[in-house]
């Protein structure tokens, strides 16, 4: 089926996306929920039409040495094999140069048929520079300067080349991050349709703002782009970054895109009930909710699940909440799906990195990007006592995996660090890394560990999603309560959390111990001991967590308060007051 231009009335907007396992165009969690979010609006049949870089040399492939030192390979892929090249080209002034895009077509099709059209943005066309052709290869490469451009191309080249390809109908904006907070730019001079920019006054900022949603994903300062403002002028140059200012999105010298799609949108969230607050703290004068984020069910499910689903609750397909009913499932049923993933797991670790996993060894799961605040090293806080427990309560088996960005310096550390202690342990528990950690791992390990551990130092962690994957595939969390843990941990019924020391902000070694105690005296004597208890809580992860924690609840949820609300005409009447355009 293709999809009708005329009907889109959302435009997701995305630094980066995950459309398959194989392309490269997105680096973690962000690009997979974007993803995420799209084929489940493709399920539901919203009419979405998303856009994003073409990143045609992707994200990068890792390569670790044997002291865990990372290093990168361009990850390179071919558009012209999966994609369809879209005729119409349009131009942006990016430091007084017209560079010229055009767009790259991917279609996700939905389970019923419906198809949620991507766009890709592509600057390589002959009549730009060389520079500026680069300028859609890398995600999140180069510096300051290439970023800039390259959200500008993102932004505002997006909202020009929308209507080009047919989609002259989008009533909301949605920034998916604030990489395409510049989108709010491009629609004031579109709304001024040739008047100078600085004329815009605040009923056409206005305007604008009923139309822009914007979902925060960091609570980390240092995670929000910002810009030098001489280096916004020699890219957008003086007029524009006027108007900039005038839209409340500079402060103290720099260009700060949170700011700018804070103050240019109807609707802001965070991406989980704590989040949400943790955002209002940070941006008291913004009217900040939360929609928990999810994942999509079909995509994350392995094999043996998927199966199991199938037989049981067939219509968990179509709608993810019928996965509450995974509580009738026999336990037997769910051990027996939970060792096949578990085998295909330990197969593939053979294969790829020569260990031998044994199946009957408790095996923890922990990948995710290697960034600092994540924390992968936790476990290893006191080696001496883990090994203790290890041997004594029956053994332990533990997969890492995880990229650092290639810039990254503290998160290439945790890596080395993480392998370091892997070996230190040896004797008493086998360890692996696994290299070049992607979606075609994920869903493996997802499902073929025992259990989950996501050890975040809080409140850093916005949400987190591979603890959600693992829920789905029966695999309960063992995690710090920060991020969605918060409202889907059930002590002893979906998990078991990490307890912090009451009023602290972060006490590791207190965390460290909690992460030991629950394991030497609940979670391993559970697994080895009484194995019935533990399927118990496998079902209860799906039918608790599963059932809630999917992109297809998250969408809905969207769809209810952010997207098509301002049609409903209660905007005015129901939310809080916004801030105003200009002081
Ligand atoms: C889900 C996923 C992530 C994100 O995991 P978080 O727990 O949200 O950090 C990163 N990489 C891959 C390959 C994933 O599948």
């Amino acid at each position: 089926m293709t999809p009708e231009p005329r009907r889109s009335r959302v435009a997701y907007f995305s630094m980066e996306i995950a459309l398959e396992p194989t392309v490269p165009t997105y680096s973690g969690g962000l690009g997979i929920l974007a993803g995420d979010t799209l084929r489940s609006a493709a399920d539901l049949g919203i009419p979405v039409v998303a856009v994003s870089l073409l990143h045609r040399k992707g994200y990068f492939r890792q390569l670790l040495d044997q002291q865990g030192n990372q290093s990168e390979r361009p990850a390179a892929w071919s558009p012209e094999q999966l994609l369809e090249p879209m005729r119409p080209s349009v131009a942006v002034t990016i430091a007084g140069r017209q560079v010229r895009l055009r767009a790259w077509r991917y279609l996700i099709q939905g389970v019923t048929g419906y198809v949620v059209p991507v766009y890709l943005l592509d600057t390589a066309i002959p009549e730009n520079t060389a520079f500026d052709q680069s300028l859609t290869d890398h995600l999140y490469g180069g510096d300051a300067y290439y970023r800039l451009c390259q959200e500008v191309i993102l932004g505002m080249g997006g909202v020009e080349i929308l209507p080009r390809l047919g989609h002259h109908h989008i009533s909301s904006y949605h920034m998916n991050e604030g990489h395409s907070a510049l989108l709010s730019l491009a629609l004031v001079a579109q709304r001024l349709g040739g008047r100078p920019l600085l004329s815009a006054n605040e009923s056409d900022l206005g305007v604008i703002r009923h139309r822009c949603v914007f979902t925060t994903h960091t609570p980390v300062p240092a995670g929000h782009d910002q810009f030098p403002l001489d280096l916004v002028r020699s890219v957008l140059g003086v007029e524009r970054t006027r108007a900039l200012e005038q839209m409340g999105a500079c402060l103290g010298g720099v260009l700060n895109m949170t700011h700018l799609a804070l103050h240019a949108s109807r609707y802001i969230n965070g991406v989980a009930m704590r989040h949400g607050e943790v955002s209002r703290s940070m941006f008291p004068q913004y009217p900040i909710r939360a929609i928990s984020n999810g994942v999509h069910a079909a995509t994350w499910t392995a094999g043996p699940f998927q199966r199991l689903y199938d037989s049981h609750i067939p219509e968990w397909r179509m709608d993810n909440l019928y996965l509450r009913y995974a509580i009738g499932i026999p336990l037997a049923e769910i051990r027996q799906a939970h060792m096949q993933a578990k085998e295909a797991l330990i197969k593939e670790v053979l294969r790829r990195t020569g260990r031998k996993l044994e199946q009957g060894v408790m095996t923890i799961g922990c990948a995710r990007r290697a960034a600092t605040y994540k924390r992968a090293d936790l476990i290893f806080r006191n080696r001496d006592r883990l090994k203790w427990i290890a041997r004594n309560a029956g053994g332990l088996q533990i997969v890492f995996g995880g990229k650092a960005h290639p810039q990254d310096q503290g998160g290439k550390e945790l890596i080395r660090r993480v392998i370091d202690h892997a070996r230190a342990v040896e004797d008493a528990i086998q360890a692996v890394y696994l290299e070049d950690f992607d979606w075609q791992w994920a869903p493996l390990l997802y499902s073929g560990v025992d259990l989950w551990l996501n050890t975040p130092k809080r409140p850093q962690e916005a949400s987190g999603t591979s603890g959600m994957k693992a829920a789905l595939n029966g695999v309960p969390s063992l995690s710090i309560m920060d991020g969605w843990w918060v409202e889907g941990c059930l002590e002893g019924t979906t998990g078991w959390p990490i307890a912090d020391r009451p009023g602290s902000a972060e006490d590791e070694a207190y965390e460290a111990g909690s992460l030991y105690h629950k394991l030497e005296r609940t979670i391993l004597p559970m697994f080895y001991g009484d194995p019935d208890a533990y399927a118990r809580v496998m079902r209860g992860a799906i039918a608790v967590n599963g059932s809630f924690f999917n992109t297809q609840r998250m969408v809905s949820q969207y769809l209810a308060n952010a997207w098509f609300r301002e049609e409903e005409g209660e905007v005015a009447a129901k939310d809080p007051p916004v801030p105003a355009i200009s002081p």
